[in-house]
């Protein structure tokens, strides 16, 4: 049975080999959060557009400032988008704030905190060097060069980046459509009300949020019931999206159908299985072309498997490269003892103390137990080589998407 991290990498290879045509709209730049850059962002003139004062202070030539005390006459003020015209001469300088254009002939700001004035006479106490507080035009960006690169997802600082460059209407990729069909006869809908035996769907709302935080577009099938004409009846409905995402019907028992309903529709699986727990039977296949995901119906499991296989489907499709699963390390707060030969994922809370990340786990009833997993903030990680941890020790930890 494959490891968890070779089934991700199995899911990236395969949905980077699907067709799909390079789908692309414009949004205005307030709506582009999150989304895949289509085009490149160029810098459309330089950056800074002209050599900029980091200081409030004074603009000096570097030749009059080589000594402490230096006396200076002050020509004049400029704020940041005014202009001066007259050069600065040896012996002047000109008042300057944060943000103003550097006058021809000075080279330096000195800083106001460091100079006395009297009338039109400055004196510095501290020498200057040519460049000090000067970001020189175009040391950050040349015109027409690559701001923004495609493939990039956009966070605040690449819109930021845009948006400086005054590009306001971006190109991004379509989102890719990603279905949600629950199974199982015992299944009803978050709004009704259950009968005894019956449980609400709580994997649609789960893989609904997890699937737009990924960056798809997401439509809701429902639940469809274990018997097979209904269930190949959603599936197929299921198939006409980018990605099918179900959860539940893929164990052993009697009536978990959903593997033999996509085998009959021609699916291709790539596994069958994966080594961890919560989330071991997990399938991921190939049907008419679309990428199709059967996760484990514990709630538990279907969010564990969502964020380990899933997730890198959708960065695929979305023309973004795979972000990669953001495991680092915590010390153990309580030993850990897990048996068998799969890799655990338990539910945890991960707190910090001054800069060192401490982790222990919650108790919890299983893969079903999602009043646990609201709890943690992130899973402690359990790798087969290592079922006996002890408390101090370095362990694996992975945060819980949106909970740290
Ligand atoms: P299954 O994977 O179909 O064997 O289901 C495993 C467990 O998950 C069972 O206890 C189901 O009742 C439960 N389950 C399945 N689907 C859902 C769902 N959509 N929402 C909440 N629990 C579910
Ligand atoms: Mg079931």
């Amino acid at each position: 049975m494959l490891s968890y991290t070779d089934a991700r990498r199995k899911v990236i290879e395969v949905a980077g080999s699907i067709p799909r045509p390079s789908l692309r709209t414009q949004v205005e730049i307030e709506q582009a959060f999150g989304r895949i850059l289509a085009e490149p962002v160029l810098a459309d003139r330089d950056y800074p557009p002209f050599d900029r004062s980091t200081r409030d202070g004074f603009a000096v030539r570097s030749a009059d400032a080589q000594n402490p005390g230096a006396h200076l006459e002050c020509v004049g003020e400029l704020r940041a988008g005014g202009h001066f015209d007259a050069p600065v001469l040896p012996g002047q300088c000109v008042e300057i704030m944060t943000g103003a254009g550097v006058p021809q002939g000075a080279d330096a700001v000195v800083m106001v905190e460091h100079t006395k004035r009297e009338g039109r006479t400055i004196t510095l106490e501290r020498t200057a060097q040519k460049g000090d507080h000067i970001v020189l035009r175009g040391s950050e960006a040349r015109t027409g060069t690559l701001l923004v690169a495609p493939k990039t997802r956009l966070g605040y600082a690449e819109m930021a980046l845009a948006a400086q460059a005054g590009a306001t209407r971006l190109d991004v990729f379509a989102a890719p459509r990603l279905a949600i069909l629950s199974t199982g006869d015992e299944v009803v809908d978050a709004r009704s009300k259950p009968g005894p035996l019956q449980v609400r769907n709580s994997n649609g709302i789960s893989i609904e949020i997890l699937a737009r935080t990924a960056g798809a577009q997401t439509i809701q099938l429902g639940n469809a019931p274990d018997e097979k004409s209904a269930l190949r009846a959603a599936i197929e409905r299921g198939l006409e999206q980018d990605i099918l995402v179900l959860s539940g019907g893929v164990s052993m028992g009697k009536y978990d159908l959903v593997e033999q309903v996509l085998a009959d529709l021609g699916a291709e699986f790539h596994f069958t299985g994966v080594s961890i727990r919560p989330g071991r039977p997990a399938v991921f296949g190939i049907c008419r072309k679309k990428l199709v995901f059967g996760l484990p119906g514990n709630p538990v499991s279907t969010m564990v498997t969502f964020e380990l296989f899933v997730l890198p489907a959708v960065d695929v499709l979305s023309g973004a490269i795979p972000r990669p699963l953001p495991v680092f390390r915590a010390k153990l707060a309580t030993s850990v003892r897990e048996k068998g030969p799969v890799t655990h994922f338990l539910p945890a809370r991960i707190e910090w103390e001054g800069r060192e990340a401490r982790v222990t786990q919650l108790p919890w009833q299983g893969s079903g137990d999602i009043v646990a997993l609201a709890l943690a903030n992130g899973f402690l990680i359990v790798s087969p080589d290592r079922p006996e941890i002890a408390s101090g020790e370095w362990v694996d930890v992975l945060p819980r998407r949106g909970a740290i």
